[in-house]
């Protein structure tokens, strides 16, 4: 069978312009390696399978492997991980028309002039790594590429945002030498989930830039998952970004109520305090069961809010870089700081 051949209408070509759409964080494939829905195959069901990625010309998705702490006990986290990566591997050995690992930015632009998905792969709490930094070492040659360093849980590695268990409250001497090892490997660190001391911590500990894969403002809505402007300001200066988060409780407090509109307040806001090339979007789709906002039902809906960023005064050119073109500058300068730092 010869290969497939470059296409002239890829998916995102229309509403979005030609740069490609890039989401930061679902769970969908928690979804598929547990068993309760197929992503290859379209649903009513949750928020995001392959065809309707396809239908809303969504170029690229970081898929989280997240390994529930009540779930996996210490020793099952890692294997949970190594599993999702080799079904994920095998759904694109299956369906190579449609998806793709994504190890480097060039490899998102490659997937969408073929029209294919390009998945990255990342991890969803450091817990995953069972205390061994060399395990980053061991997930990046299988594929990972993003490390979320701490979930709802504190972990060896760091404090999270919702937890008040654990010795230190930020980053521990284990996470400093993980993000170095990070930084090394050229594994985007991302700091969703983490207390604010660990977001602290980690800036001033990283050498490349860092992420917050899918969080929103806290100046629109108090509530620790989201980001404080001083955090935002930081990101911006640090050269990092922010994914913003659709999940309507983080988005805003009357949750049953939440528009496309309320998260285009957040990418807003972002933009005016971190700076326009500084946010992005992170559904965190499939990661949350309450009812979506209005108008971002599911990823069928990720043009509708291209359109929208337009209508609310957002440039062409702005609105690119926020639905991808962003994302592919950080992680071009987190590998190419990679390959700058000196090995151990
Ligand atoms: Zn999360």
């Amino acid at each position: 069978m010869s290969p497939p051949r470059p296409v002239t209408s890829c998916p995102g070509s229309g509403p979005h312009g030609r740069s490609a759409v890039i989401d930061l964080h679902t769970d969908a494939l928690y979804e598929h390696v547990r068993g309760r829905r197929d992503i290859t195959l379209w649903s009513d069901k949750g928020h995001l399978d392959l065809p309707r990625m396809r239908e809303g010309g969504v170029d690229a998705e970081v898929f989280a492997v997240w390994t529930n702490p009540k779930l996996f006990g210490p020793g099952q986290r890692l294997r949970f991980v190594l599993k999702a990566i080799r079904e994920f591997k095998a759904i694109c050995r299956r369906e190579p028309a449609a998806l793709c690992l994504a190890l480097a930015p060039t490899d998102i632009s490659a997937a969408k002039a073929y029209g294919r998905i390009a998945g990255i792969l990342g991890v969803e709490g450091g817990h995953a790594l069972e205390g061994d930094v060399g395990n980053l070492t061991r997930l990046y040659r299988r594929g990972i590429r993003l490390v979320t360093l701490t979930w709802n849980n504190s972990n060896e590695l760091g404090r999270s945002c919702t937890a008040r268990d654990g010795r230190h409250r930020g980053l521990t001497r284990l996470g400093r030498k993980a993000i170095r090892r990070m930084n090394r490997l050229g594994i985007i660190v991302d700091l969703s989930h983490t207390s604010e001391r660990t977001f602290a911590d980690a800036l001033e500990a990283s050498a490349a830039p860092v992420i917050c894969s899918h969080s929103a403002c806290r100046a629109l809505r108090r509530f620790p998952r989201n980001l404080t402007d001083r955090q935002l300001r930081d990101l911006g200066q640090q050269g990092g970004m922010v994914g913003i988060v659709f999940l309507p409780y983080f988005v805003h407090r009357d949750h049953l109520r939440v528009t496309l509109d309320h998260v285009v307040d957040h990418i807003e806001h972002a933009a005016s305090v971190a700076g326009i090339e500084s946010v992005g979007i992170g559904s965190d789709f499939d990661g949350f069961s309450d009812r979506p906002p209005v108008g971002l039902e599911d990823v069928t809906r990720i043009p509708a809010l291209a359109a929208r960023l337009r209508e609310r005064g957002f440039s062409q050119p702005e609105v690119d870089r926020v639905m991808g073109g962003n994302f592919l500058r950080v992680w071009a300068g987190i590998a190419a700081c990679g390959r700058a730092q000196p090995t151990d």
